[in-house]
């Protein structure tokens, strides 16, 4: 069982005291899905991640802290309509406004995490569309990221491994498959070689759920008589 505390800390937007619930600190056992989502208990956690001011709407992962400039983001119109758009759960809301921040103030990588964390909470709501949208978006600032030289993950690989988990589960599959057999051209390191041909797999059976690490591992390209 996850046991809760409390965090008081003051809004650095507006000044506010603020208090929030979070969970205490919890690991993951088990295997990560294919886009590194944690499994249990800590994947439950993922309401605690980021957290939003009830004052003046700054959603941060510790609100207490700002970046500079983004008292200014808080106040942009499409800051404003995504705090509180109908087409996505709160929560979700709430990591797409920390994304908006990053991405305005030219952090992609970061940016496409934050939206990725909004994708997985549609996940649990069951909001198809809506987390479908969160993964294109996240996908297209990992690229943006690249541009700029910045990468996600540091294992080589990896920034491929999670492209083709966002393309194939919002529905680019043709886009996945091309991303996972060019990895794969290049002789990726073994784990990689088998999210890769894992992935190959689903996208033909345009598979879009979720899967995990452990699953590409036990995978078996099957041979060709
Ligand atoms: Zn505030």
């Amino acid at each position: 069982m996850t046991h809760l505390r409390y965090l008081n800390t003051t809004c650095a937007v507006c000044g506010e005291t603020c208090r929030f619930t979070i969970p205490e600190a919890a690991a993951n056992v088990g295997s990560r899905d294919l886009d590194t989502r944690p499994a249990e208990p800590l994947r439950s956690t993922i309401y605690a991640w980021v957290k939003r001011c009830p004052s003046c709407g700054y959603c941060a992962p510790d609100p207490g802290k700002a970046p500079e400039g983004a008292a200014d983001v808080v106040k942009l119109p499409r800051y404003r309509v995504q705090l509180d758009s109908r087409r996505f759960p709160e929560i979700a809301n709430t990591f797409l406004c920390w994304s908006i921040i990053q991405e305005e103030l030219g952090a992609p990588a970061r940016a496409a995490w934050a939206s990725l964390h909004a994708a997985w909470t549609c996940d649990d709501e069951g909001e198809d569309v809506p987390a479908r949208i969160c993964r294109r978006r996240a996908a297209d600032l990992l690229q943006r990221a690249w541009e700029r030289g910045e990468r996600l993950a540091h294992q080589e690989g990896a920034d491929e491994a999670l492209l083709t988990d966002l393309l194939r589960r919002s529905g680019r599959l043709r886009e996945a498959r091309a991303v996972a057999k060019e990895v794969l051209l290049r002789n990726p390191e073994p784990v990689i070689a088998d999210i890769m041909r894992f992935q190959v797999q689903l996208s033909t059976a345009s598979d879009r759920n979720a899967h995990t690490v452990a699953e590409a591992r036990r995978f078996k390209q099957p041979t060709p008589l």
